[in-house]
């Protein structure tokens, strides 16, 4: 029997899980070449909300630190988590900016690109995959665990079946939420493998105190690779910790070998790295919580929800919006709870319980259900679709999104041209997701004013002295897996004396 291998996760999904993203490429490097020699299958280093909070908070070009982490450990393969045609963003981009975002990674020394698409639809992969199997790199296709009666078993190893079709050289299983129970981890690999000859790795967090159990009843299943993390950025909302894992598989055929030295050498530096972000890690994000059982739904979205009703003054509300989740998510057809869908469904379940249930649709949510995002996994609701449509005068499209969008590298060139902004394909990729973001860091310019942590934040507009404004739509900005901040420009159509205007807001505070 072979033995289960690592994908280290402490540079990517570690420390955006415990610490809102906020460790510096500085104080990575002191660990990479750490990391690079114990003998991990991944380093997952790159992706996710990571490169939000480089341009963000931490005036880092993200390219540069890729290229800084390959330097400094060559050997083993680094990891990114990509989110399929939304990029590392919330809204489907141009084929063309995903090909270009792509091959400037692979150029940067991009080894696996791990692609999910929120919906769980295959054709919003499509894109990605083939790009990164032209730059000759690995496609790790995700599959979104959730739990609905639409996710069965079969329908998830049909995902699988079908990332394998597309040329997916490994199957991911994705389960943001920790929320799968080690019955199914154990089903759901053994399916994978009888039916699929790719390698599987497990992705899971601690979350609710579940991961390590499931990674244990998937390495008895099969599993090729599970990821761990390093303490403390491990356990809790992130992965299990690697000395953890390495306990709980002692004795075990598979277990893997480890340096216990060099382990706890990894674990007193990151210690420290810990207490140096402690303005970013809270004991909530530490512990067990079961909550996310009864739930359902990701911890970094429960706890960022408590914070957002106390900005509404709708602390009261807090059990009636987390019971409306799953009404909305039956609505929409099942869609998993992973960026952006957790953050559309947390602000429409707010709006339900503020104004009545589908008073008020927000713009993302009436876009997943006209199929804007995708194929949900489950039917729309017939009436809120209707209603969807009636009020925004579209139809449902069933081609794939990316299909009704034309190509925007040129314009972003010229746009980055016009600016004094390079115009190489590495600025121009960044520049589509965050254009002040890209403009202050190139320019040297402070960073534009941060706003703070809060995944989901109703828009509701005000009236104004003698106006009459009617929301058709508000909408709601999201972040990242757990408790990224919010701060894109959004767009919003109003009613203003019975005429639509659609207005952009940001948020800066
Ligand atoms: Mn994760």
């Amino acid at each position: 029997m072979q033995p289960v291998t690592f994908n280290n996760t402490v540079l990517r999904d570690g420390h955006q899980s415990l610490a809102a993203t906020r460790m510096s490429t500085a104080q990575m490097l002191p660990a990479a070449p750490i990391l690079d020699a114990m003998g991990f299958s991944g380093l997952e280093t790159w992706g996710g909300a990571t490169i939000d909070s480089c341009l963000r908070y931490l005036n880092e070009n993200p390219f540069d630190r890729l290229r800084a982490l390959k330097q400094a450990a060559p050997r083993t393969p680094q990891i990114m988590l990509l989110r399929g045609q939304n990029i590392v963003q919330y809204t489907s981009f141009p084929d063309d900016v995903v090909t270009a975002f792509v091959k400037a990674n692979a150029a940067a020394g991009q080894d696996v690109f791990r692609i999910f698409d929120a919906l769980n639809d295959v054709r919003n992969l499509t894109t990605a995959v083939n790009t990164v199997l032209a730059c000759g790199k690995h496609a790790r296709g995700e599959i979104c665990y959730t739990i609905s009666p639409v996710h069965t078993i079969e329908a998830f190893v049909e995902m699988g079946v079908a990332l394998e079709k597309m040329g997916c050289q490994s199957i991911g299983i994705k389960d943001m939420s920790g929320i799968m129970s080690p019955q199914v981890a154990f089903a759901l690999v053994k399916e994978l493998k009888r039916r699929s000859a790719l390698p599987i790795t497990l992705h899971t967090h601690d979350t609710a105190g579940l991961g390590a159990a499931s990674y244990l009843a998937a390495i008895d299943a099969g599993v090729d690779t599970v990821e761990t993390s390093i303490a403390p950025f491990a356990n809790g909302t992130g992965q299990p910790d690697t000395v953890r894992m390495l306990a709980l598989l002692k004795g075990h055929p598979r277990c893997p070998q480890f340096d216990p030295d060099k382990l706890q050498q990894l674990r007193e530096y990151f210690e420290d790295v810990y207490k140096q972000l402690g303005k970013f890690t809270s004991p909530a994000n530490e512990r067990v919580d079961s909550d996310i059982l009864i739930f359902q739904v990701p911890g970094g979205m429960l706890s960022n929800f408590r914070n957002q009703l106390a900005e509404q003054g709708m602390s009261d509300k807090f059990d009636e919006v987390v019971r409306e989740i799953p009404v909305v998510r039956e609505a929409l057809g099942w869609i998993p709870l992973v960026t952006p869908t957790s953050q559309i469904v947390g602000t429409q379940a707010m709006m339900n319980v503020k104004f009545g249930r589908w008073k008020m649709i927000c713009q993302p949510a009436q876009d997943i259900a006209l199929g804007k995002y995708g194929k949900a996994p489950g039917p729309i609701n017939p009436e809120v679709l209707a209603q969807v449509v009636k009020q925004s005068g579209q139809q449902m499209v069933t081609q794939r999104p990316a299909d009704l969008l034309a190509p925007a590298m040129a314009p972003l060139r010229k746009q980055c041209a016009d600016k004094g902004l390079p115009t190489d394909d590495e600025t121009v990729v960044l520049y589509a997701m965050y254009p002040q973001q890209v403009e202050a860091l190139v320019k040297g310019m402070d960073v534009p004013v941060a706003p703070p942590p809060s995944p989901t934040v109703p828009i509701v507009p005000r009236v104004l002295a003698g106006e009459i404004i009617t929301p058709v739509a508000g909408i709601a900005a999201g972040r990242g897996d757990s408790q990224l901040p919010i701060g894109r420009i959004n767009h919003m159509r109003l009613d203003i004396n019975n005429a639509p205007y659609e207005v952009t807001v940001e948020r800066l505070d």
